[in-house]
């Protein structure tokens, strides 16, 4: 068994290739739900859902998030009813099923880690997907200025065009981890913490209760994907964000910040030079190419990843 932590398009993309090079029913990945939002009375999760669509098969490939073959009929009217004002998030179609289904199970009682399960069962997911937790967490951002938003409106709404003060995640004290988290957490052989955004993917994973201490207690067992390459993330704010928050914009700043609970860090070759300093962060540095830009790019670095944990892959 492994178990990843998981954001949204880089979470989704090593999940992928980690279960094209291990039978996906040995992979659990918990997934962030700091980016939950309700809309138009629907509960979204975003980052579960691009988990979800792209093991399925089912995601866009030119985004990495949304449906492929998606529709936008429903947006259009939406737009049109509202000059545009409702139309902030873009929903397509298709999607929208996920999302009618979801709610309604939700509003019948189910836990949002059965509706879960039950949209990956649709899918055909062998990974076993959960839910950092059931109760709701909701990342909030304290804009430059003092103004604090919801994370859907700074990051689609503003498009991270803005600068940033603080990122809380309301709700995560009291937050419990979903049923199967912290035994998957605690009980895998290897921990895998995949190239998604530290701060607004990785973090609110880590905030909820017991999860944190879980995995720092197998430290030695956790290997992470830096997702800053050359002192920049591929796609997004993770670089800005480190930077507004104080952290060096680097695998050195990324192996700092986590070293009290990741054991080894797989930078990328183009970082190769900062292996020492990473190491000494007390942190142990692999150095191999980490862009997922291809299929054989993205099972090279799910290879290197077991490798770095002492696993055998096929
Ligand atoms: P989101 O929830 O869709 O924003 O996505 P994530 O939080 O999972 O991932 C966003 C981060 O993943 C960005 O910082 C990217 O730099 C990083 N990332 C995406 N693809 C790759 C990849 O192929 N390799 C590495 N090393 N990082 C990646
Ligand atoms: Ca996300």
């Amino acid at each position: 068994m492994i178990t990843a932590i998981a954001g949204g398009v880089g979470g989704s993309r090593m999940l992928r290739a980690l279960a094209s090079v291990l039978p996906a029913e040995r992979i659990t990945a918990v997934v962030n739900t700091g980016d939950d939002i309700v809309l138009h009375g629907l509960h979204v999760s975003p980052d579960v859902d691009t988990v979800v669509y792209t093991l399925g098969g089912a995601a866009n490939p030119g985004t990495g998030w949304g449906r492929v073959g998606e529709t936008w009929e429903a947006m259009g009217e939406l737009r049109a009813l509202s000059a545009g004002r409702l139309a902030w998030f873009n929903l397509g179609d298709r999607d929208l099923g996920t999302h009618l289904y979801r709610t309604s199970r939700l509003a019948e009682g189910a836990a949002l880690s059965e509706v879960t399960a039950e949209i990956a069962r649709r899918w055909g997911v062998g990974v076993t997907v959960l839910p950092m937790s059931d109760d709701r967490v909701e990342t909030r951002v304290t804009l430059a200025g003092g103004r604090e938003i919801g994370f859907q409106e700074y990051f689609v709404g503003l498009r991270h065009e803005v600068g940033v003060e603080s990122v809380r995640f309301a709700g995560v004290e009291a937050a419990r981890p979903a049923p199967g988290v912290l035994d998957a957490l605690g009980g895998s052989e290897l921990v895998v913490v995949c190239p998604s955004n530290p701060v607004v993917s990785i973090a609110p994973v880590l905030a909820v209760p017991g999860v944190g201490d879980t995995v720092a207690r197998r430290r030695e067992r956790v290997v992470a994907v830096s997702p800053i390459v050359a002192g920049a993330a591929l796609k997004g704010p993770a670089d800005r964000l480190l930077s507004e928050l104080g952290h060096e914009v680097s695998v050195a700043g990324v192996a700092r910040m986590w070293a009290p609970w990741v054991g080894t860090l797989v930078v990328d070759v183009a970082d190769a030079d900062l292996a020492a300093e990473v190491e000494s962060a007390g942190v142990r540095c692999v150095v191999t190419p980490t862009v997922m830009s291809g299929p054989a790019e993205s099972v090279a670095l799910a290879r290197a990843v077991l490798d770095a944990g002492g696993l055998s892959w096929s």
